[in-house]
Parts: C-alpha cells; structure tokens; sequence
C-alpha cells in the first residue's frame, strides 16, 4: 500500500497516482525473493543434481558399455 509521498494519503495498491492530490506514486517494487542458494538438507540442490547425475552415470554406464561392447 503506497502513501503519498506529496500529502501521505493511504491509495490503493493499484492507483497510479494519488487520489487525493493527484501526485504520481513511487511504483512498488515487488521484493525479490532472497537469491540465496537453496540448500536441501544442508546441501545446496546442485550437489544433489551432481550426486544424482553420478548415480545414473553409475547405473547406465555398465549398460552403455555391455552395449557397445557387443
Ligand atoms: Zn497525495
């Protein structure tokens, strides 16, 4: 809810500017959410990713290789 910066009238979170004295609004900057990293159980999500990625390798690879091996 921006005030008025001109007379500090409460407007609507939708006006532009402001309805008592027509003064335009400083325009609401959404708050970004924090860009911290975001850690699942302790660990940030690209060392899951990275594990994730090992085990498939882990998995596919004896395939892959049985495959190619023939
Ligand atoms: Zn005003």
């Amino acid at each position: 809810m921006p005030t008025c910066p001109n007379c500090g009238t409460w407007n609507p979170d939708d006006k532009v500017v402001c309805w008592r004295c027509q003064t335009p609004l400083p325009k609401q900057e959404p708050r970004k959410k924090s860009s911290k990293r975001r850690l699942f159980l302790g660990m940030p999500l690209w060392v899951w990713g990275f594990f994730l990625l090992l085990l498939l390798l882990n998995f596919f690879l004896p395939l892959i290789l049985r495959w190619v091996g023939m």
